[in-house]
């Protein structure tokens, strides 16, 4: 390992990441594509804890719009969650990395309860473990869920995967002249409303410590040698 800056980290997945082209909510291709990444990564040595969220399945906000109650809506994202969570495993699996699920959310039947002491020995052993449900309650996001897993977890850095290589001081998107932050005060983040993860997330990660590394997972290899510190990204710090 190179970058002994981090050791243990959370990767956020957006459930976006795991769709692709056809339209799929949890493209098998893909999704195996994100698992080869997490691989590479725990083979280099890095303890993982992954927390995936759901949005490619199902938002509460967006349900709430169209007339279902906002906490049964997020009831319902949060089980969208499971779902990516399982469908992550599985690809983990098939690829020969031994991984638990997690939920915040109990289903005994489907997969262990959030223990914290037991994801701890996981870890230990050198799984990777996948929290899912977010935080357990509405009104909150995956975002959330990861900033409080990665701070009861002592993970060195949220390292959450996008679609784009950083955080800019404007939309790269609309803006030619936008620039990329190497490095970005959580203070600018919040004031600037710049669009990295939600406010209550940004401000869990700032009062605990916690580095938020925004990198392109859509990039092949880019999760591992982000970890080294050579690929390219934005560190909220
Ligand atoms: N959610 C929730 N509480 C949580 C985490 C998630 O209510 O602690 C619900 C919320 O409705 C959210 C949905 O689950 O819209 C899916 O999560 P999120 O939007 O964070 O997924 P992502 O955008 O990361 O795919």
């Amino acid at each position: 390992m190179t970058n002994p800056r981090f050791k243990r980290i959370l990767l956020k997945l957006s459930g976006e990441v795991l769709m692709g082209e056809g339209g799929l909510a949890i493209d098998p291709v893909v999704t195996a594509r994100v698992a080869g990444e997490i691989k590479d990564a725990r083979e280099a040595g890095f303890e993982l804890c992954v927390v995936v969220g759901g949005g490619n399945i199902f938002r509460g906000l967006s349900a709430a719009a169209k007339g279902i109650e906002r906490a049964t809506a997020d009831y319902m994202g949060m089980l969208a969650t499971v779902m990516n969570a399982l469908a992550v495993q599985n690809a983990l699996e098939q690829i020969g990395v031994d991984t638990r699920v997690q939920s915040a959310i109990p289903m005994q039947s489907v997969c262990e309860p959030f223990i914290r002491r037991r994801a701890e020995r996981h870890l230990e052993k050198g799984r990777v473990v996948i929290f899912a449900a977010g935080v357990g309650s509405p009104f909150f996001t995956t975002d959330s869920g990861a900033a409080l897993r990665a701070a009861e977890m002592k993970c060195d850095a949220l390292f959450k995967g996008t679609s784009v290589d950083g955080v800019y001081d404007a939309d790269p998107k609309k803006v030619a002249t936008a620039k990329r932050y190497e490095t970005v005060a959580y203070s600018t983040v919040l004031a600037q409303d710049l669009k990295v993860m939600d406010a209550s997330a940004i401000a869990l990660c700032r009062d605990n410590n916690i580095p938020i590394v925004v990198f392109n997972i859509r990039e092949a290899g880019n999760l591992a040698a982000v970890l080294q510190g050579d690929g390219v990204s934005t560190i909220v710090q």
